[in-house]
């Protein structure tokens, strides 16, 4: 699974169930399903799973529009238009062209190397890129999860709920 997304009550949460060594790659996915939830894919008190890989390319409707929203997040486009001086970038210097160009135009480095892996249909030079990006490769999952553990509302949970989601997170203890 690489992502799931449950509405109850009106409200969304999240379920990431990849993870990478570089921010990027799960800021496309995290984007991907915050477009199913904004664009009403999920109904009340049900389930959206996202199997296997990155749906780019995907024939149904609602995987295009959750690229489409997810895009437009990350990038301000839906379409960004990503056009390259030269033809053949080494993995560095795709990453040097990326931090130089990205935060000018509000756009993570890492974020801009993946679309530009996209356009040019390169994820290769795309996703080693990542690790000239990047000052160090780490889980993300560990942001993530103490990022999301610092937004529940531990005291309105039951023990066992607490137990549970402290082992599913990787923070308990
Ligand atoms: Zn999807």
């Amino acid at each position: 699974m690489r992502a799931m997304v449950v509405e109850v009550e009106g409200r969304h949460a999240i379920l990431l169930g990849r993870d990478a060594f570089y921010p990027a790659p799960i800021a496309f996915t995290l984007a991907h399903e915050i477009g199913h939830a904004a664009l009403g894919h999920i109904g009340n008190n049900k389930t959206l799973v996202d199997i296997g890989d990155s749906s780019f390319g995907s024939e149904d409707q609602e995987e295009q529009e959750a690229d489409r929203y997810g895009l437009e997040l990350l990038t301000g486009s839906a379409e960004p238009v990503i056009t390259t001086n030269i033809d053949n970038f080494s993995a560095r210097g795709l990453a040097e062209a990326c931090l130089e160009a990205g935060p000018s135009r509000g756009i993570e480095p890492g974020t801009l190397a993946l679309c530009t892996g996209y356009v040019r249909d390169d994820w290769v030079v795309a996703n080693a890129a990542l690790r000239h990006v990047y000052s160090e490769r780490k889980p993300v999952w560990q942001e993530i999860n103490a990022m999301a553990a610092g937004e529940l509302n531990w005291g309105n949970l039951s023990d066992e709920s607490i137990e549970y989601l402290g082992s599913v997170m990787g923070n308990d203890g």
